[in-house]
């Protein structure tokens, strides 16, 4: 139960906020209770003014793009969440540059840019999030990470906008200095080279590679643990016989064991049941500690 008073939630309304919204339906997992108030982001103006309020009304704020590198909780969310999964504006090319709305599909990007005549986001294309979700995770496959073709971020950070040079050294594995909560990215810009001839079968290879080891026809959050120095998380999970072990509603896949996926009905509880008892197995029998690369949020969990 919120205790926001009647001029932040007339505030908020006036926006277009939507009410008692169910984050499983704001996340690939499909998992979560509801959230109090889901503004979707339409405008940067706007966007100020919709934090601005929040600050004010003393309402917690979760970004979220497509959400799916979230756990969610069963609780569900008090706050406000910002949902900037939609662009604002079409992909601008100039030169050898694309410049993209933070709520741009990954994904739809990668194919524009090949219609274009470009290469550089093959490797990319099949991760299912925004521009700005990858900004935050420096997101990669197959070798890549977004790091390697990020030139410019555009942020708003304490109310006010910035374009940011990048620093490739201040990326390092789903780890990035332009991620909510210091920063919320607007826009990015992103350097391609002009196309050999190859990107169009490169990207279509990856998609087919992503078809056949991963369990994309079950709702998940992608690899849960974060790459281990020196091995896989998933050879790790599959090694202490836990492929196919299942908690409630999750279940670490058959197909990828670095994948927990949602058979139905799955909850954050059932999740993170699971998640510990990998956790702890593969400290016990193969001495490494997995870290989760999946992100918490909502009431009662740790936000990360
Ligand atoms: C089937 C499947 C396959 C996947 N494969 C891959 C893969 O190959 N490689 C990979 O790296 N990931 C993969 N993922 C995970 C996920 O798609 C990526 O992490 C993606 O970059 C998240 O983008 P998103 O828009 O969904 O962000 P969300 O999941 O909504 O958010 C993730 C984090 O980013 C922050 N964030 C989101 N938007 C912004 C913004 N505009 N500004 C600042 N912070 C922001 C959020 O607050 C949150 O902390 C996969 C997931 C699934 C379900």
């Amino acid at each position: 139960m919120n205790t926001y008073t009647v001029t932040t939630i007339e505030q908020f309304r006036a926006y277009g906020a939507k009410e008692n919204v169910p984050l499983s339906e704001l996340t690939s997992f499909r998992i979560g209770g509801n959230a109090a108030f889901v503004w979707e982001v339409n405008d940067y103006r706007s966007l100020a003014a919709v934090l601005a309020i929040a600050e004010e009304g003393g309402v917690p704020v979760y970004l979220l793009g497509k959400g799916t590198n979230i756990l969610a909780s069963d609780a569900g969310y008090s706050g406000l969440v910002i949902r900037f999964d939609r662009p604002t504006h079409a992909p601008v090319f100039v030169g050898n540059t694309v410049r993209v709305c933070a709520g741009t599909s990954l994904t739809q990007l990668a194919k524009e840019t090949v219609a274009q005549g470009f290469m550089g986001m093959e490797r990319l294309s099949g991760i299912p999030g925004t521009v700005g979700g990858a900004c935050a995770m420096n997101a990669g496959a197959y070798g890549a990470e977004i790091k390697q073709i990020l030139s410019r971020v555009h942020v708003l950070e304490n109310g006010t906008d910035r374009w940011i040079d990048v620093n490739p050294d201040e990326m390092g594995y789903r780890k990035s200095p332009f991620s909510f909560p210091q920063r919320i990215v607007l826009e990015a810009e992103l350097r391609l080279l002009p196309d050999d001839g190859g990107a169009a079968a490169r990207m279509q290879d990856c998609t087919a590679r992503r078809r056949e080891k991963q369990p994309i026809e079950y709702p998940s959050a992608g690899s849960v643990f974060k790459r281990p120095e020196g091995y896989f998380a998933g050879a790790l999970i599959e090694q202490c016989g836990l492929k196919g072990r299942q908690i409630g509603g999750a279940q670490v896949s058959e197909k990828h064991a670095g994948f927990i996926i949602n058979r139905g009905g799955a909850t954050e509880n059932d999740v993170s049941a699971l998640i510990a008892e990998i956790q702890a197995t593969v400290t016990a029998e193969r001495g490494v500690r997995l870290e989760c690369e999946i992100k918490r949020m909502g009431d009662g969990v740790c936000i990360s």
